[in-house]
């Protein structure tokens, strides 16, 4: 391991100006993540900057009435089991006690989760030659090798790498915003925007720029609780990340489908959205005929590799399943 500095700021300018002025530094939160990746030679920061002191753990509701606001430094397990979680966007808890393993979502928070990076072994493993997300330029080792875990939407030529996060889907599916603080002030991204396809520059997970922190997360008012839902296909019933996963949030009023959000995991780069196949079920009465059209409209342009052919049927299944679940 290199040979590191470690710094515990207690305000928000302490932690932005430590950040700026040492650029190979990385913030700490849970570090479930960042410590996997520095044990295995992926990460070498050279300062660590860890924020737990700065007080960004609120999980409250926001004045505009209804609407819940989540700090970067929540613990997943915290947000999980919260009552304002658990009544208002059951999807949001059920994707979250669907990651990981008790201890892990005891560390990990939510600006950590929004920032973890992909579980492709070729990045994983520097001892892997290729992987244009770890070393630029390098190649793609997935393209033409073992790419069972790998992504059927959104790739490019240079990554096929699959966005890892079961909490992001359920964020993408509620319509979250991310509060955002760095040099130039405040901003806010809609989750649909923080998080990038591949293109050209796979290195590039996110719109985060490297001198800005994640504050909080904001969710809206929720519309209709009683039919949201969180589906996850992995290969153990715990402790495994989704193969494929649906983040549900339909509303219903008089038999008929009134709003529709779909987030899908495990497929792309990013929670998988598509505008056009949610459309589909406004005002139509629940019916499977109509979600197995709407399940091909959200995988249209799928492409599959050698060992991830399943996961175009998978994920047709899954998006089918989950709407008849969740509109049951
Ligand atoms: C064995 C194992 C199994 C897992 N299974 C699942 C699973 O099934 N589903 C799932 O979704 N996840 C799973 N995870 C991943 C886990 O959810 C993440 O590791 C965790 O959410 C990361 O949060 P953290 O606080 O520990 O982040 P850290 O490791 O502290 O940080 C991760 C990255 O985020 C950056 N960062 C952290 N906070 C901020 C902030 N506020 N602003 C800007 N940057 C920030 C850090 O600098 C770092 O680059 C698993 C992890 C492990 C180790």
């Amino acid at each position: 391991m290199n040979a590191f500095a470690y710094v515990r700021p207690k305000d928000l300018d302490s932690a932005l100006s430590l950040i700026r002025s040492t650029p190979k530094a990385r913030f700490l939160a849970g570090g479930t993540n960042l410590l996997d990746l520095w044990k295995m030679g992926v990460e070498q920061p050279d300062t660590l900057i860890d924020i737990n002191r700065l007080g960004l753990s609120q999980i409250a509701e926001l004045p505009d009435g209804g609407g819940l606001s989540i700090g970067a430094l929540a613990r997943n397990s915290d947000v999980a089991t919260h009552s304002l979680v658990t009544e208002r966007y059951p999807v949001l808890s059920q994707a979250l006690l669907a990651g990981a393993s008790p201890q892990l979502r005891n560390a990990a928070t939510v600006g950590g989760n929004l920032m973890q990076r992909t579980r492709c072994y070729y990045f994983y493993d520097p001892n892997f030659p290729c992987c244009n997300k770890r070393d630029p330029g390098s190649g793609c080792g997935a393209l033409n090798g073992f790419n069972r875990i790998h992504a059927i939407l959104g790739q490019s030529d240079q990554c096929i790498a699959t966005n890892p996060s079961d909490m992001c889907v359920a964020l993408a599916a509620l319509e979250a915003k991310i509060h955002i603080t760095g040099p130039s002030g405040e901003r806010v991204i809609a989750i649909a925007d923080f998080h990038r396809l591949p293109g050209e520059q796979p290195e590039l997970d996110t719109t985060l720029r490297p001198d800005e922190l994640i504050t909080a997360v904001d969710l809206p008012a929720p519309a209709d609780t009683k039919h949201n839902l969180y589906l996850k296909i992995r290969d153990r019933s715990s402790f495994a990340f989704a193969l494929v996963s649906a983040a549900i949030v339909l509303g219903i009023g008089e038999g008929q489908i009134t709003s529709a959000r779909i987030a899908l995991g495990g497929v792309a780069h990013k929670p998988w959205r598509v505008p056009e196949a949610e459309a589909m079920l406004q005002g139509v009465k629940p019916d499977r005929a109509t979600f197995e059209k709407v399940a091909d409209r959200l995988l249209q342009g799928a492409h599959a590799y050698r060992y991830n052919q399943y996961k175009i049927p998978l994920a047709r299944n899954v998006v089918v399943r989950g709407l008849l679940a969740a509109s049951a």
